[in-house]
């Protein structure tokens, strides 16, 4: 029988011929240039031909956090009080997936806090092409230079605070000083907070370290007491007027494109959650390795009322062109050139 460290050396090997393209890549090209080669290939295979199931998802890494934030989802399952896998367990199922035929494009690790299990993230990030770790920013970040970093704030210092606890905002100010590591943030907007976007954007506008930012809408999730974090359609509407035109300002460190803003507006979005694309292609996978349906929010979420950016943006890139658009931001940002007003 093949043990877990001789089934990870043939995951290895094989992530050695890519690797070994890339390096002879590297050397004929620069690694921005061969790096860029690499994300042509995949976007063509997975973006222009269509993403199959299970190329793009994510992974509750773990059941714990150490933080309690009032608008967390993670916290409305009773995950804690089952035992969540073991590294060794994961690589298993990770093996099983392997010969089943999964993609392994894109994961996102996720949580609870995914940086408290360090270790799995690093030998399961083996098997992916591309993966996103999305952490709270308060414990050191990881040497992960191809990881795409998203650390999750709540807006300005003070409002982040009462939403996270005190202190949280500075311990991230002071972990997302690494220039050599792919950060971005992710605010989640909900009637609390809506007020800090702008503040929030020019803050680190100025402060530098960070990549841009993301935002997404509250989700309202049954069993959870707190429904008055729902912004309501009127005012999600009236902050996307505000998030275009902080785009016109700011460009392409406001990290969506303003196809995704406009398709998030009241008389447009449940035609498209209704049919969510990214339940339709994603895994999801819960601390103890089962499948979470419909998305990584479960099924507790309000579909009618999601503020996740992910069936927005898949469903903007059935529009060839904007995966094109996207193609040469990439470029862009390969060589070294600022965001585009
Ligand atoms: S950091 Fe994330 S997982 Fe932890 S409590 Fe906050 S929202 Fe939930
Ligand atoms: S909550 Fe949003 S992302 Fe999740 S399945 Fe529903 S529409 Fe899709």
């Amino acid at each position: 029988m093949v043990s877990v460290k001789e089934k990870e050396l043939q995951i290895t090997e094989q992530r050695r011929l890519r690797d070994n393209l890339f390096d002879i890549s590297s050397r004929i090209m620069g690694k921005e240039g061969a790096k860029f080669l690499f994300k042509v290939y995949d976007l063509a295979r997975f973006d222009i031909f269509g993403k199959p199931k299970g190329a793009i998802g994510s992974i509750d890494v773990t059941n714990r956090c150490n933080l309690r934030c009032r608008h967390c989802y993670f916290y409305a399952h009773d995950y804690e009080s089952e035992p969540e896998l073991t590294d060794d367990e994961w690589i298993e199922k990770f093996e099983g997936l392997k010969k089943e035929g999964f993609p392994f494009y894109q994961c996102s690790w996720i949580g609870g806090e995914p940086l408290l299990r360090k270790s799995l993230i690093e030998r399961g990030m083996r098997y992916f092409k591309s993966n996103l770790v999305t952490t709270n920013g308060t414990i050191e970040l990881p040497f992960w230079p191809d990881v795409n970093f998203y650390i999750s704030i709540d807006g300005p210092r003070e409002m982040h605070d009462s939403m996270r606890g005190k202190g949280t905002y500075d311990k991230i100010v002071k972990n997302v000083n690494r220039p050599n590591l792919k950060i971005l943030l992710s605010m989640v907007i909900t009637r609390e907070n809506y007020r800090g976007v702008e503040t929030f954007v020019d803050e680190w506008r100025e402060r530098g370290g960070v990549r841009g930012v993301l935002f997404q809408f509250y989700t309202p999730v049954k069993g959870l007491e707190n429904d008055n974090l729902w912004p309501g359609w009127e005012l999600r509407d009236r902050v996307i007027d505000d998030l275009i035109r902080l785009k016109g300002i700011h460009g392409d460190f406001i990290f969506l494109p303003n196809e995704v803003f406009e398709m998030m507006r009241s008389d447009r979005c449940q035609a498209i959650t209704r049919d969510c694309l990214f339940s339709q292609v994603s895994f999801c996978f819960d601390p103890q390795g089962r499948e979470k349906r419909p998305c990584m929010m479960g099924p507790m979420a309000d579909c009618t009322r999601c503020g996740c950016v992910l069936p927005f943006h898949l469903k903007a890139l059935e529009d060839k062109r904007l995966v094109l658009r996207e193609l040469f931001m990439s470029l862009r940002k390969a060589i070294g050139r600022p965001a585009l007003h």
